[in-house]
């Protein structure tokens, strides 16, 4: 796909068509890192881009950031073509309305808090009078809460403590866009969860649009606007942490965010004006009341895997007839007390299924139960 002129005033970021091949140097073999990924990202928002390793989130933001040139494919900020394959234009990382923390926070040893914090004012893109850059540095990090910090080398910060600073140089240079690569990472965590809510509240303070590149989901769901699922290069979806979490639009981003019990089955139907999807399982009928826009219309027959979160698996005392659409009798396998609740694995027929029960359910291994899928909440998965 190629866009050209791309003007899109209400998103920071437009990236259309993006292709990234790398070449392995001993076998010469040509890998597709960023395979058509394209998306737009709303001004202000927090938006992040989740996948396992190497699924070609750091190489996106590379491209974004000027420091990858991509093969294919548009980027535009603030409505200005930044990058396009076709017009061979490439604008350089200084010349991008960027400032990037990475991975590793960038931080110079062998400056103090103040002088690293300084850098972008005295070298970068907006520089200032000394007096000035004295102004907004101690203002900077004051709101970071590192004011007493300014006359320490850097190295005598804690993790934590650098990640702040990173933060605190990338919002001095006043970036459109502000990127980060895996900047938790680094730290126990306990102090991750701390500073994921730190750096949301700094985001929302100070407005600025932000790229977050993770592989964790529980970060992703907790700080993010939007959250972009790739998996081998490609996105999988795009959609808030609830559209996510709620309704996964493959067996991948089901499996990959949160837990998910996955059960193949066929379409049997799809009845009704909400259009409830019916999978005919190796347990019987299960009714969906969730899917993705399927790729064509279900036909019955078409393969299918259900998706039910075990926080929305009943399990109960009372054994139900068989036969119902998602109430089946079941076998406990084993319980897990957690305080707040019992993990408890049951067997329906041949399929385990993980539910979230009461920490004081009446019934342990071996006994028979009941298990209750609720359709409002059960999701089938086209792919
Ligand atoms: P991680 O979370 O481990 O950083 P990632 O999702 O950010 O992973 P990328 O670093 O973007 O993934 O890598 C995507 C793919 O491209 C991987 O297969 C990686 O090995 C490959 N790759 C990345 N950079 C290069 C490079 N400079 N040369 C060759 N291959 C590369």
């Amino acid at each position: 796909m190629i866009m050209q002129n791309l003007v899109a005033p209400d998103h920071a970021v437009t990236i259309s068509g993006l292709e990234k091949r790398f070449t392995r140097r001993q076998s010469s073999e040509v890998s597709l890192a960023v395979d058509d990924v394209g998306f737009t990202v709303p001004r202000g928002s927090f938006f992040t881009l989740l996948g396992p390793s190497g699924c070609g989130k750091t190489t996106t933001l590379r491209c974004l950031a000027g420091l990858e040139s991509a093969d294919r494919g548009e980027i535009s900020m603030n409505g200005k073509s930044v990058f396009s394959a076709q017009a061979r234009r490439d604008v350089a990382p200084e010349d991008r309305p960027i400032a990037m923390v990475p991975q590793s926070y960038g931080i110079w040893p062998h400056m103090k808090v103040y002088d690293n914090a300084a850098f972008p004012l005295r070298y970068g893109r907006k520089t200032c009078s000394r007096a000035e850059a004295r102004t907004r540095v101690h203002a900077m990090l004051d709101q970071v809460g590192l004011a007493e910090y300014a006359d320490r080398w850097s190295t005598q910060l804690s993790g934590g403590q650098q990640q702040r600073l990173a933060l605190a140089r990338a919002l001095l240079c006043e970036p459109e866009v502000l990127l980060l690569d895996e900047p938790l990472s680094n730290l126990d965590a306990k102090l991750r969860a701390q500073l994921r809510a730190e750096l949301r509240s700094f985001q929302q303070k100070f407005g600025v649009t932000t790229l977050y590149v993770t592989h964790d989901q529980g970060e992703a769901l907790a700080m993010s606007d939007t959250i972009v699922v790739m998996n081998r290069g490609r996105i999988e979806q795009i959609g808030s942490p609830a559209e996510i979490y709620d309704s996964p639009a493959s067996r991948f981003v089901a499996d990959f965010v949160g837990s998910a019990n996955l059960v193949p089955g066929v379409v049997d139907g799809v009845r009704g004006a909400d259009n409830v999807v019916e999978v005919k399982t190796s347990v019987g009928i299960l009714r969906c009341g969730r899917s993705a826009t399927p790729p064509a219309p279900p036909t019955a027959g078409r393969e299918v895997h259900v998706c039910i979160r075990p926080e929305h698996v009943r399990v109960v005392t009372e054994v139900p007839a068989a036969g119902e659409p998602n109430r089946f009798p079941a076998r406990i396998t084993s319980t897990e007390y957690l305080g707040d609740r019992r993990e408890v694995v049951v067997a329906v027929d041949d399929v385990s299924l993980r539910a979230h029960a009461d920490a004081h359910l009446r019934a342990g291994p071996g006994d028979e139960v009941g298990v209750l899928l609720d359709p409002e909440w059960t999701v089938a998965l086209w792919s």
